[in-house]
């Protein structure tokens, strides 16, 4: 507790009430896929999406908020993240079924949602049990795999704007294309409305256990990854330009180009992000060099580069988790 008139440095300290859960220097290296990353300046996990609203539109806008799933598709830099950084928690995981539809929260994870469709016999969801990650990053990202993907399936969704407003948006609104949506950068999704069809979830298990072998034959599922890290240039594959420029196995530090899947990065064990964002990039480099491609990052660089204040020190100090 400070003194009366003294004011604080602390973000923690200017930020509303709420009914969620606050933590101050949030070691997020424990959370994402590749084990890599500095940590949140505050982490926020929202009781509902009525305190979620309440939050962001109460916060002050110089305040920076970033929104995480469950980081299958981040590399968080090493010196963490300024600002908030929102993670939906348990108040967003549930799934309701009705007929060939079915509503999930944005926490739930692509794999129980692709099963629960599977035991209420709804078939197209069923690309959805090999990608790591969460509906919210799914929605962002347009996740898709096995010729499926998100856009494919959505038929609407809830949204909260930066400015704490809900909104519901139809599936159209969200401007998809290839591994991208069109949503504003403030959105938080909440939750969405899927849309399969009636399929026997015998046969539906079967595909999805096809899909699962598959992966595991041609992805390092073992190792700390961040899935695909170039998107497919138009009608070429990252890989094989890859390959071509001779990257496979190319090491920084602790970080190295997969051996089984030369698009995907991996964590050798002790990496840092800047090992594997500079990998990264010397793979674009060399890529270029060789075959005149100019790849793109699929997965998301986010953060700042590590400095003196990148030790991560986890320290509740609000809420009610
Ligand atoms: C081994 C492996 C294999 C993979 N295979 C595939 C694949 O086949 N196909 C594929 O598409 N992807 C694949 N990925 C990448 C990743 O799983 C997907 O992009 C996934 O949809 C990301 O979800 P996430 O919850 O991890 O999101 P995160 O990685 O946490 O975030 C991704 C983006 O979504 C945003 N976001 C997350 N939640 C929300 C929310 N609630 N509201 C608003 N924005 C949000 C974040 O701000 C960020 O911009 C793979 C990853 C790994 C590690």
């Amino acid at each position: 507790m400070m003194a009366a008139g003294m004011t604080s440095n602390r973000l923690i300290d200017r930020l509303p009430v709420v009914r969620g859960h606050y933590a101050e220097n949030a070691d997020l290296s424990k959370v994402t896929w590749f084990r890599v990353g500095g940590p949140a300046e505050v982490l926020f996990r929202p009781a509902d999406s009525d305190d979620l609203a309440a939050f962001l539109s109460a916060k002050t806008n110089d305040i920076p908020v970033t929104v995480i799933g469950v980081a299958s598709n981040l590399l968080i830099r090493d010196g963490g993240i300024p600002g908030v950084v929102i993670r939906l928690g348990d108040a967003f995981t549930d799934i309701a079924v009705s007929g060939p539809g079915i509503t999930a929260g944005a926490g739930v994870s692509n794999l129980k949602l692709a099963n629960a469709a599977r035991d209420a016999g709804i078939a197209g969801l069923e690309f959805l049990s090999g990608i790591p990650g969460s509906v919210g990053g799914g929605l962002r990202m347009n996740a898709g795999a096995f010729g499926g993907e998100i856009g494919q399936i959505l038929i609407s969704l809830t949204v909260v704007n930066g400015r704490g407003e809900k909104i519901m948006l139809s599936a159209e609104e969200m401007g998809y294309s290839y591994r991208h949506s069109e949503a504003a950068e403030d959105f938080v999704f909440t939750e969405a409305f899927f849309r399969g069809t009636k399929g026997d979830p015998v046969k539906i298990a079967g595909r999805m256990k096809k899909i699962q072998t598959e992966r595991e034959a041609s992805q390092p599922v073992k190792t700390p990854t961040g899935g695909s890290t170039f998107v497919n240039p138009p009608g070429k594959k990252a890989w094989q330009l890859i390959d071509q420029a001779g990257c496979r196995g190319l090491r920084r530090g602790g970080a190295m180009v997969s051996e089984k899947h030369c698009n995907f990065l991996i964590n050798c064990g002790d990496a840092t992000a800047t090992d594997l964002e500079g990998l990264g990039e010397e793979v674009r480099r060399r890529v270029k060099k060789q075959t005149g491609v100019k790849l793109e990052w699929e997965i998301r660089c986010i953060g700042i580069p590590a400095g003196p204040s990148a030790e991560p020190v986890i320290k509740e100090v609000r809420g009610d988790e």
